[in-house]
């Protein structure tokens, strides 16, 4: 498929959904209302995905939408991934400022210079906020959570499964390497089972996130060679454009050395999560099974709302 016929599936399958009214198109790419029925979708999805890490125990937590940027800066998200960025600016400026800032309005001219950083910032991964509140030395048995929540990405696209707000479900462990590294394996065997069970075709690589610029490209090189990023990719579009419905990462000891998290027996902590995106998969089963949720397979609904 040439990259014009790519942007043409793109917006047919965008549109399909939206036709079928699952989708509710809100003036940006991205950024788009869901019905009743996708929420449902994607709310089986979500709890199947929440089920299947219930056998570990986790601690589940949930954030708000947004992290203090005191972490957005710490986890370096802005140094490698500025063009996805989603920093909340804010006015804080006296009457002069306003007065100022209403004339950039009634003009339609740039106000951007009349904002100013705020203290917060959009979640860019829903895992992001738990590292922070684990400082110190995890009990015996810790480290095991759970947690769900949006994120925002600015790659705005004719993708409908590449959106600018969007949910995860992560969940995440944090312990030793050892620790870390045979958890990352059970979700290796539990994640086909589920995508095979809602009748998902899928494969497996090892994969980089999309560091900026030429500094990325080692960075996206080391991850691949380092075998930290599993991604389990669903070819919506053809074998030849998969998408990325469920990730696994191995953060080494990035979290815990940033934050100060140590295991139970004082070691730095190390830390790994697998991130469902919902929208992601249910894009895929409306993808896969059509935009009539009654006329998919029993296997599928049966799984989704057991
Ligand atoms: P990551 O934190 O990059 O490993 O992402 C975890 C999961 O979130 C990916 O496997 C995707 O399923 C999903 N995801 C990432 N970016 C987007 C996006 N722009 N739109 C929708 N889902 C996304
Ligand atoms: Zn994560």
């Amino acid at each position: 498929m040439s990259p014009e016929e790519l942007v043409l599936a793109h917006a047919d399958l965008r549109d399909r959904l939206f036709a079928a009214k699952l989708l509710v198109p809100c003036g940006v790419d991205g950024l788009y209302g869901r019905s009743a029925t996708f929420e449902k979708v994607l709310n089986g999805v979500d709890a199947a995905a929440y089920a299947l890490g219930i056998v570990d125990d986790p601690i589940t937590i949930s954030f708000p939408p947004m992290i203090p940027r005191s972490t957005f800066e710490a986890v370096d998200y802005l140094r490698n991934f500025p063009q996805l960025c989603g920093p909340v600016f804010t006015f804080t400026g006296d009457n002069k400022d306003h007065s100022e800032l209403v004339h950039r309005l009634d003009e339609h001219e740039d106000y951007s210079d009349c904002l100013s950083l705020s203290e917060v910032a959009l979640t860019p991964a829903c895992c992001y906020p738990l590292y922070p509140s684990l400082v110190g030395q995890l009990g015996d048995g810790d480290g095991w959570y759970s947690t769900m929540g949006y994120c925002f990405r600015h790659e705005p696209s004719v993708d409908p499964m590449r959106l600018q707000a969007f949910q995860q479900r992560e969940h995440i462990r944090v312990g030793t390497p050892d620790d870390v590294l045979s958890w990352r394996e059970t979700w290796v065997d539990r994640i086909p089972k589920l995508l095979e069970s809602i009748g998902l075709e899928f494969r497996t690589e090892f994969a980089n996130d999309p560091f900026f610029g030429r500094a990325g490209r080692l960075m996206s090189r080391s991850q691949i060679e380092q075998e930290l990023k599993i991604e389990w990719l669903v070819p919506v579009f053809g074998e030849d454009h998969p998408t990325a419905c469920v990730s696994a990462n191995y953060h080494q000891n990035h979290f815990g050395e940033l934050f100060g998290i140590s295991t139970a027996d004082g070691a730095e902590a190390h830390s790994g999560c697998v991130g469902f995106g919902l929208e992601r998969c249910t894009v895929a089963l409306f993808a896969a099974h059509g935009t009539d949720v009654s006329m998919w397979p029993d296997s599928v609904t049966s799984v989704l709302w057991p």
